[in-house]
């Protein structure tokens, strides 16, 4: 324990929780003095109960007992369970704890104003989120509290309530040391804390964004899109939200952000399976037309005249192309293009290729599938069943073969002398089965990986008006995508 607290000192922490209740055998008084007595940080002493959560089994008296000795010892604080008799509390100032590991209580309000009113001198309130709607109501706690106060909401899905914590004036916030050692569940890691989410340099004036997705955990976004901001020197934090499918939950969110302006959320990126229904709460009058024709956005901004949608990952595929082409959108007028797929981005694609009056042919696995999308966008489909080759000038994959793991997987089982461009949506791997066989067979290849960074980038400049600074975002998804290899 000694040992962890020196590395949380290193690691930067202001102040470590001495769970003494994790100690495999309760400490003695010496024991106490050695883990607090020239501590490397300060220190707050928790012996939290089995039936409140913790890992202590001894006689109430006994644990009291070790948070007095504690106390003596120097603790900065001694963490006690709210409705503990403490009058008589001889060596330090006491956090007054209430968890509750079974839900958000309905009587939120009634709790914290009672403890509000206690001798103790922080309120540390915790209950396990079932909805990212429950790390608001944590952090409607920490805006009314009356004296200085912890409001957490446990799980994945209140993550959002530990890292604006410090935005709203929160008396701290717990990271653990590392991944697997947290002491709640949904606790961040303190590198993720200080490197990540930069919670050194977040105040009340720092914006908020997020990326809303199910599942989130792997979202590449969060790293991306806070790399940015800390490079440009913006003020802003970038937060992953996991919405559970169906949009009910999504809309319940949504609300939820939009009756509380004071949290400062000005934007928020969607992904699967959430796009559809992000453009359904935004409604197709606030976005732009070709969003409203594709039926999905992957971009919301909240402004003062209310909340925009957007969608970067059509505008993204179309820059890619004609970058890696030399040509501006224009220039794909009259051009021949199929594309592999009849999916999310594939309908994001054909609306945009169609817009610029391409000749596009949709090809698809589940023929029906590529009908329907033609006969909206006014080209033609074809099925693609293996081995298929392709006669088209310029190939677009949109379909997921060739994504990780199943990387040798190719939707084509040769390239026509007629191709010249080959673009794969699909950015992991960057090179995909089909690009290599594409430059093998002589063609401009264009990589997800350029799409996927000029959706970020759009995303970004559309929020803060700023050019984006592209190298650092694209360094931080290869970054990722070489972590996630290992
Ligand atoms: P989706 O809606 O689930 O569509 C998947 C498509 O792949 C469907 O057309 C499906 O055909 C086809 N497919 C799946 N397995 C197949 C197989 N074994 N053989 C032939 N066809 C198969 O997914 P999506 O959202 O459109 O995403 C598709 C790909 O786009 C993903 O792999 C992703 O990497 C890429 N993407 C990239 C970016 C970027 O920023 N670079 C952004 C979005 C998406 P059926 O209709 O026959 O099922």
């Amino acid at each position: 324990m000694r040992r962890q607290m020196e590395q949380a000192a290193r690691a930067g922490a202001d102040a470590v929780e001495l769970r003494l209740d994790y100690l495999a055998i309760a400490p003695s008084e010496g024991e106490i003095e050695f883990l607090i007595k020239d501590a490397p940080v300060e220190t707050i002493a928790t012996c939290r109960p089995a039936n409140a959560g913790g890992k202590f089994t001894g006689g109430e008296n006994h644990r009291l007992e070790l948070l007095r000795i504690a106390g003596r010892q120097g603790a900065a604080f001694a963490d006690v369970e709210s409705g503990t008799p403490v009058s008589d509390w001889p060596a330090c100032p006491i956090i007054e704890s209430f968890h509750d590991f079974g839900g958000r209580p309905d009587n939120l309000d009634e709790i914290a104003g009672r403890m509000s009113g206690s001798a103790a001198a922080v309120s540390k309130i915790a209950f396990s989120a079932a909805e990212p709607r429950d790390a608001l109501a944590a952090l409607d706690l920490l805006r009314s509290g009356k004296k200085s106060t912890l409001a957490l909401a446990m799980g994945e899905h209140g993550q959002i309530s530990r890292i604006l914590a410090r935005k709203f004036g929160a008396f701290g916030t717990f990271a653990s040391l590392e991944s697997g050692l947290e002491s709640a569940p949904g606790q961040p890691t303190i590198g993720q804390m200080k490197e990540l989410y930069r919670w050194d340099s977040i105040g009340p004036a720092t914006a908020v964004f997020g990326v809303i997705g199910y599942p989130i955990a792997h979202s590449m976004s969060p790293a991306i899109h806070n790399a940015a901001f800390a490079h440009a020197g913006v003020d802003a934090v970038y937060l992953p939200i996991r919405v559970e499918p169906g949009g009910e939950n999504f809309r319940r969110f949504l609300d939820a952000v939009s009756e509380r302006p004071w949290l400062g959320w000005r934007g928020l990126s969607v992904t699967i399976p959430h796009k559809e229904n992000a453009l359904a709460w935004v409604g197709a009058a606030n976005c732009d037309e070709l969003s409203a024709r594709i039926g999905a956005i992957n971009t919301i901004t909240f402004g003062p005249a209310g909340p925009r949608g957007d969608n970067t990952d059509y505008t993204a595929a179309i820059a890619a192309l004609c970058s890696a082409m030399g040509i501006g959108p224009e220039g794909l007028a009259g051009r021949n293009v199929a594309v592999l797929g009849a999916g999310g981005a594939a309908r994001a694609v054909v609306a945009a290729l169609t817009h610029y009056k391409t000749d596009v042919v949709v090809c698809n696995r589940t023929l029906e599938r590529a009908e329907a999308l033609a006969e909206e966008f006014g080209c033609r489909s074809s099925p693609l069943s293996p081995p298929a080759r392709i006669e088209a000038r310029i190939i677009i994959n949109c379909t997921s073969v060739g994504m990780h793991p199943n990387v040798n997987a190719c939707p084509l089982a040769e390239i026509s002398p007629a191709t010249r461009v080959v673009f794969d949506t699909i950015y992991n791997p960057i090179e995909t089965a089909l690009l290599k066989l594409a430059r093998k067979a002589g063609c401009t290849c264009v990589s997800g990986l350029d799409m996927f960074v000029n959706q970020a980038v759009a995303q970004f400049e559309i929020w803060t008006g700023r050019k984006a600074p592209r190298e650092i975002m694209r360094q931080k998804v290869l970054e990722k995508l070489a972590a996630a290899d290992k």
